[in-house]
């Protein structure tokens, strides 16, 4: 299954879930990270998240900060940091309905 798959399905996962009057929690990725705690990646994702401020000035700030980050030098983290892509590097995909 790939990533567009996978995000399709959780949509419908969540949508079922909304219908069926269950609210949604949103985590943020130290929390994710706390819930996983043998995800490597979620602890990459928590670990960028606090470096970068951990959304104290907004989620979309600190995504930036992070996708900007300027230490490649100087953390071993840099190059699997998350949020690297943009909606310009990312594969345009095409929705096509039936
Ligand atoms: S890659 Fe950048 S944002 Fe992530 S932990 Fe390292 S310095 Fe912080």
């Amino acid at each position: 299954m790939n990533a567009i798959d996978k995000l399709a399905l959780a949509n419908a996962k969540r949508k079922e879930l909304q219908d069926a009057g269950v609210a949604i929690e949103r985590l943020d990725p130290i929390e994710k990270a706390r819930r996983n705690p043998t995800s490597l990646r979620m602890a990459i994702n928590g670990a960028c998240w606090s470096c970068a401020g951990g959304g104290a000035d907004g989620v979309g700030f600190t995504k930036e900060g992070i996708r900007d980050c300027t230490a490649k030098e100087t953390c071993s983290l840099w190059n699997v940091r998350p949020y690297q892509a943009t909606s310009k590097t990312l594969p345009q995909v095409s929705v096509i309905s039936c």
